[in-house]
Formats: C-alpha cells, sequence, structure tokens
C-alpha cells in the first residue's frame, strides 16, 4: 500500500475519526468571531483606523460586500438578501459612498490598496454600471496599487458578457467562480441550477479577456454527494482546468442558515463519505499537478499562492489564503470585516441595520475585538499551522523573544495523541510539523493553541461547523 496518505484506504481512517470528526473553527480569524462583542463599537474602530504608527507603503487589503442574490441556494451560510428588485442596489450603493467617505477620513496615513477583493452576495447582481459605479468610489478613496491582486466572486448563473468587460475595464484581474457541483440532482437538491457549459463559457469568456486568473469553487458534503458522483463533476473541472480550485467543506450551520434544516440527513453524506470525496478530489488535483495550498486551495506551480507557499509568506483571512503577511484589511458593506494591526472589526450584518448605521454616522461597525498580546501570539502560531502545516520554534522566538517550547508547553503535551496517531511530528526545541495525513485533521491541530475554545464548547452553543 502507498504511504500517500491521500491514497490510504478508508479503513486506514476508521480508527482515528471517530476522536477528530468534532466542531471547531476555520481560523479565518484569531481570536474567532464569537469572542468578539459589542463593547468595540464605531469610535474603537476609527481610533484604529487612525493610528500614525503606520508605514505609508504598508500593504493595505479592500474588501467590499454586496449583498445581494437573486435566488437562495440552500446550503449558503453567507450573509445575503435575496430578491429580484434590482433597485435596491441603488440604496445600497448610496450608502456605501457614505461609509467609504466616513471610513477614508478617519484614516490617517494614505495608502494604495495592494488587494481589492468582493464577495458576497453575488457582486455580479449589480449591473456593469452599477460595478463601475462602485469601483470608481472605493478606488477613489484607496486607489490600487499598480500590480494590486483585484478579485471578485461571480455567480456564472448572472454574470454576463458585458460584466465581464466592465470589470476588466476596471481592473480586476483575478476572478472566481461559485461552482460547488456539477451534478444535476446535487444541483436540483441545493437548489442551484448551474449547466457546466455555462461556467466554462465564462471561463473562456474570462480568459480572452485578460483575466490572469481563474479559480473554482467546490463543495463537498452536500445531499446526494457521493464519490462517483463526485468524480463525475471532478472530470469536468479537469478538462475546464482553472487555474485555483477551493474545495470547501459543505458546513451544516442550521443555527445559521435555516433553509438547511431542509436537507434529510439520510441525503447528507456522512463522515466517511465526505472523507471520501475529500480524499478522491485531493488525488485528482494532485494528479493534475496542482499544489495543496493551506487547508483547502490548490493552484497550479506557478500560481502565487504556490509561490507564497514555497516563501513563507502564505497567510489566511476573510477572503481565504492569500499572498501577503502583515496587511491591515478594511471591509465596506454589510457584515464586512476590518482586520487591523491589533483589532478586528465587523459592520452591521442586516442590510437595513447597516443602512441606517452608515447614515446616522457613516462608520456602521456592529462588533469587534481588541487583540492583547496573548491573542497574538496565538494568532501568529495558528496562521502557521493553517497555511504552511508547520511551525519552527526558532522563528516563534525572533517573532516574539521567547521560547516557544516554555511558552506553550501545555499545547504540546495535549498535542501527544495527535503525534500518537501519525498525525503532527514535535521536535525537541517544540518545532512543530503537520504529517501528509494530519493535513486532513489540521483545524484540531490548530484547536488546540485556541485559549478561548475550551470555554465554548463548554457552553454548550453551536457556533462552529464540523472540522471533518
Ligand atoms: S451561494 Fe452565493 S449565490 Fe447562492 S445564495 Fe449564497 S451567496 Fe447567493
Amino acid at each position: 500500500m502507498s504511504d500517500d496518505p491521500f491514497r490510504l484506504g478508508l479503513d486506514r481512517f476508521e480508527e482515528i475519526l471517530p476522536r477528530y470528526a468534532t466542531e471547531g473553527p476555520r481560523y479565518t480569524s484569531y481570536p474567532t468571531a464569537p469572542v468578539w462583542n459589542e463593547s468595540y463599537g464605531p469610535e474603537a474602530y476609527r481610533k484604529e483606523l487612525g493610528r500614525e504608527d503606520i508605514d505609508p507603503s504598508d500593504p493595505l487589503s479592500i474588501y467590499v460586500h454586496v449583498p445581494f442574490c437573486e435566488s437562495l441556494c440552500h446550503y449558503c451560510a453567507c450573509n445575503k438578501v435575496i430578491t429580484r428588485d434590482h433597485s435596491r442596489a441603488d440604496k445600497y450603493l448610496d450608502m456605501i459612498e457614505r461609509e467609504v467617505a466616513a471610513v477614508h477620513s478617519a484614516v490617517r496615513v494614505p495608502r494604495r490598496a495592494t488587494q481589492h477583493h468582493w464577495g458576497g452576495g453575488t457582486p455580479t447582481y449589480l449591473s456593469p454600471e452599477q460595478v463601475q459605479r462602485l469601483f470608481g468610489c472605493v478606488n477613489a478613496a484607496f486607489p490600487i496599487a499598480h500590480d494590486a491582486e483585484v478579485s471578485i466572486e461571480v455567480d456564472p448563473r448572472v454574470t454576463t458578457d458585458e460584466h465581464i468587460v466592465a470589470l476588466r475595464e476596471c481592473g480586476f484581474n483575478r476572478i472566481s467562480m461559485g461552482v460547488q457541483d456539477f451534478e444535476p440532482k446535487v444541483q436540483e437538491a441545493v437548489h442551484r441550477i448551474q449547466p457546466a457549459d455555462k461556467t466554462g463559457e465564462l471561463l473562456q469568456s474570462a480568459r480572452s479577456r485578460g483575466f490572469e486568473s481563474v479559480n473554482f469553487d467546490l463543495i463537498y458534503g452536500l445531499p446526494y454527494q457521493r464519490p462517483e458522483t463526485f468524480a463525475r463533476t471532478l472530470d469536468t473541472v479537469m478538462e475546464l482546468a482553472p487555474d485555483r480550485i477551493a474545495l470547501y467543506s459543505y458546513a451544516h450551520v442550521t443555527w445559521v442558515a435555516k433553509q438547511q434544516r431542509g436537507f434529510e440527513r439520510k441525503d447528507l453524506p456522512n463522515a466517511e463519505t465526505k472523507l471520501a470525496i475529500m480524499l478522491l478530489a485531493i488525488r485528482r488535483f494532485l494528479d493534475a499537478g496542482y499544489i495543496f495550498i493551506g487547508l483547502d486551495h490548490f493552484a497550479k506551480p506557478d500560481d502565487e499562492l504556490a509561490t507564497a507557499l514555497r516563501d513563507r509568506t502564505l497567510r489566511r483571512n476573510f477572503m481565504g489564503h492569500t499572498t501577503q503577511a502583515g496587511v491591515d484589511m478594511i471591509g465596506f458593506g454589510p457584515s464586512a470585516i476590518g482586520e487591523l494591526r491589533r483589532s478586528y472589526a465587523q459592520s452591521q450584518r442586516d442590510l437595513g441595520a447597516w443602512e441606517q448605521a452608515v447614515e446616522e454616522d457613516g462608520v456602521a461597525t456592529m462588533r469587534g475585538h481588541m487583540l492583547s498580546d496573548d491573542d497574538i501570539e496565538r494568532r501568529w502560531v495558528i496562521s502557521r499551522i493553517m497555511c504552511l502545516g508547520e511551525l519552527r520554534a526558532e522563528e516563534f522566538e525572533r517573532e516574539f523573544g521567547r521560547e516557544f517550547s516554555g511558552a506553550f508547553a501545555s499545547e504540546l503535551t495535549a498535542l501527544k495523541e495527535m503525534v500518537d496517531d501519525g498525525l503532527v511530528t514535535i521536535a525537541g526545541d517544540g518545532s512543530i510539523e503537520v504529517t501528509s495525513l494530519g493535513r486532513l485533521f489540521v483545524r484540531n491541530v490548530a484547536m488546540h493553541f485556541d485559549a478561548y475554545l475550551p470555554e465554548q464548547l463548554r457552553s454548550g452553543k453551536q457556533m462552529f461547523s464540523k472540522t471533518v
């Protein structure tokens, strides 16, 4: 039998799976969002935005959340507003203009955006003219740097050639398409009918208009998915050959996305079937030459994510994996998150509440968190594990001026079970390496360094999806 864990039979996982198929964060932030609270409001965010100890050449990331979608995909746990009344977008754009002006006036040190990303919802719910208006407004306040990554998430069902032209005129150079699964029965069950031809045509259009990178989002764990059905989806994906692929585990979070309660338990793949689908997909991507990046991304070897992994600059934030370390992020739109050097800030989630807050104050911060020194160290540790699959004790010591194995002695002891299961190795100085097998359980490794998690789990409140 091969030693490659992605080629192991499922029987090899039978013993360890029950220990690690638990609930846990995905660590797009640390501390995780349930820790944030309302004592951090607009005033605190303004203060952090106004810090003067920032170099104008420090990179800055901009995120814009466009909340509208035309129809509801039943698996979706994003913050969105389902409406076919496109006139609602005009008020949203008016409010974005106010929000951008208010945030811009709070920023003391002007910087160029090295990353500019739109997510949603469905950003191409906006008409091409509205796309240009939105980009023009944000770019006037936070102009993009000449080599910036300018990226957008699109739904191929509503994205036209005119959108592609408008996006390129704005300067977008990376595009991410929601695909999830091409199987008709799965598409019907999740209420997202999206023929493969449509996705293929959009991909060709994006490439011919000069987009540098095309990403596909796939989800495993949806109703009726089985390894043999997902194999057909993978065949089509491999034919279309996107530059990047994000392979997400379906998050069954019915307390956030109530429509997920409509899924019958018996139709959802169990943990073993999910694992089988994930292993199948990983093998296909690796065989096709993609590099496995971080938790759930795959990229061609010359893609900048693969380069960032090699250079050890790969990081993770709310937009997924990113190539730039130490970047501040400012978010616009309902539920958007700002990540500044020492704090997180999230805007009002509900569209009406966000509009009202922007109208009254300009800044719509609903909650946030100031990071303590301990938070900053643990964020660093968790980011290394999640992004690079390893942590070098000497790097920690250089960064924080104290010995890693002494600072995290109890966490290293608690990792022993994972060492015994062959998921991690720990060197004499405390350096951690996640094994190839351990990559499938990397969230479980990171969870040992989360100081808030034990209390969160004890509370009995449902907060996180299953790790496997
Ligand atoms: S998956 Fe995308 S298109 Fe579907 S409801 Fe969610 S945000 Fe909208």
